[in-house]
């Protein structure tokens, strides 16, 4: 039955949401990925998909710490592109 164990807590606001209300985000093989669908192997991070939370996310190296990932500049634009246009 899915419910509590689907939760998954936003690393910029801390929110505790539904895992398909979040953007999964996957350090796959050193590389910066989306994956909504919960495929790709890998440190991941969930995150609502809104500017303010990726923001909160990467204040204080906080995912690149979890990712164990460097996010330049160009990567976090890239992301929010995605959550644009998705
Ligand atoms: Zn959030």
């Amino acid at each position: 039955m899915p419910g509590v164990d689907s939760l998954k807590q936003c690393l910029g606001c801390g929110d505790r949401r539904e895992e398909i209300e979040l953007m999964r985000i996957v350090n796959n093989k050193g590389e910066l990925k989306i994956d909504p669908g919960g495929r790709l192997s890998g440190r991941d991070v969930y995150i609502c998909p809104q500017v303010s939370c990726f923001q909160a996310a990467r204040k204080d190296n906080q995912l690149s710490e979890e990712l164990h990932l460097e996010i330049t500049e160009e990567l976090f634009n890239q992301l929010l592109e995605e959550i644009n246009h998705g």
